[in-house]
């Protein structure tokens, strides 16, 4: 068989995808993935370091994360039986997918968001409906509940706070839509440490909704490949079925219960965060962008019309930000994430030095 006719047996749904994509990066001052700049001290990594010598590496990690699993339960306020554990939140995603698109399931999607959404119910041969932010880039309720009220037994994708945009939903927001919603909907609360409605009492209410959440932002542990998802104890027993036995590791299992205890320390660090992101928005605003965009999460947009110019400016300077303008909506928007207060510092100066040019 040539490459060619071995390339025609992957699915049409497959092959049509366009890959997701990230530039390769030299830059010193990393600003696009919307990481928590700040790594973990030393004592800290010492002390998983011991774990991590002690720990034997021939054996596979316990067959259900307990400990893990009560550990998030505390930190949620759920029972453990309402949390399931995986590689990263893209696998509580891709588990959820599997679980509930197949072929000609409609899915509802606000744009823009986090790609990941659409290419995984688009691989799986789902309808994609897609429905827009308002233009300031708000959230409309109204029309996704009417999105949600015409597209029966879909399964709903909502973010907050949402990736690119940083919008957030309000309680009363997110419950209007779950009233009109008469399939399974998913929250994607990856941000949720730095702003918004955190939604985990609305499960008791709703056994249709799960909430996503993610080590890799807050929690200072992207490296780990740590998400879990947190929904009615039923329905997280059918999508445990479907998760890959071992699919965290003993070593990220013990580093993240270990970041658990370190709360005080995430919340210290989330404060200041915020806190630098809207002293960087103020300065942005005094800049001549077209619109800074509010934003309730650890990175905000700006848009202008020399998009790549000033991309491609910071870059030269080490600063490395995310070219968000081909989503749609987003034509000549940057997305900023929230650096240390030390490397808030040099962006100011390079953005203010980019718009003092000529
Ligand atoms: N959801 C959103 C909204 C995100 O922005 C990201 C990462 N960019 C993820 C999920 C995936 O995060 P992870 O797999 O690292 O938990």
């Amino acid at each position: 068989m040539n490459r060619d006719d071995a390339k025609r047996q992957i699915r049409s749904e497959v092959t049509a995808l366009k890959a997701y994509h990230l530039e390769p990066e030299d830059s010193v001052i990393k600003l696009n993935q919307n990481e928590n700049p700040f790594d973990w001290p030393l004592e800290v990594k010492e002390e998983f370091g011991r774990f991590c010598i002690k720990h034997p590496w021939n054996r596979y990690p316990t067959f259900i994360p307990d400990t893990l699993l009560e550990g998030l339960a505390n930190y949620a306020g759920v029972s453990h039986e309402q949390v399931l554990v995986g590689n990263g939140s893209n696998e509580m995603l891709l588990v959820l997918l599997l679980s509930l698109i197949e072929k000609g399931r409609d899915a509802i999607i606000i744009q823009p968001a986090f790609t990941v959404y659409g290419l995984l119910v688009k691989g799986l041969g789902g309808n994609v409906h897609e429905v827009l932010l308002n233009e300031d880039l708000s959230f409309n309720a109204d029309r996704i509940a009417a999105a949600c009220a015409s597209v029966k037994n879909s399964l709903l994708i909502l973010t907050s706070p949402n990736n690119p945009t940083g919008s957030v939903l309000t309680e009363a927001e997110i419950r209007k839509i779950l009233d009109a919603h008469t399939g399974v909907a998913i929250l994607d609360q990856a941000y949720i440490e730095f702003g918004g409605y955190n939604a985990i009492p609305l499960l008791a209410e709703y056994p249709n909704l799960i909430i996503t959440r993610t080590f890799s932002k807050a929690m200072a542990g992207a490296g780990l490949r740590i998400g879990y998802m947190l929904g009615d104890a039923s329905m997280i027993a059918q999508f445990k079925k479907i998760k890959l036995p071992y699919n965290i590791n003993s070593f990220s299992e013990h580093c993240a219960l270990l970041m658990l205890t370190y709360q005080d320390r995430i919340a210290t660090q989330c404060a200041l965060l915020s806190n630098e992101r809207d002293s960087l928005f103020g300065f942005c605003k005094a800049l001549p962008f077209d619109t800074c965009y509010q934003s309730g999460a650890n990175f905000f947009l700006v848009r202008l019309t020399r998009t790549s110019d000033l991309f491609e400016f910071l870059k030269r300077k080490g600063v490395l930000v995310r070219d968000v303008s081909t989503y749609p909506m987003l034509d000549g928007c940057l997305r900023i994430s929230v650096g240390t207060p030390e490397e808030n510092a040099v962006l100011k100066r390079v953005l203010a030095d980019f718009f003092a040019q000529k």
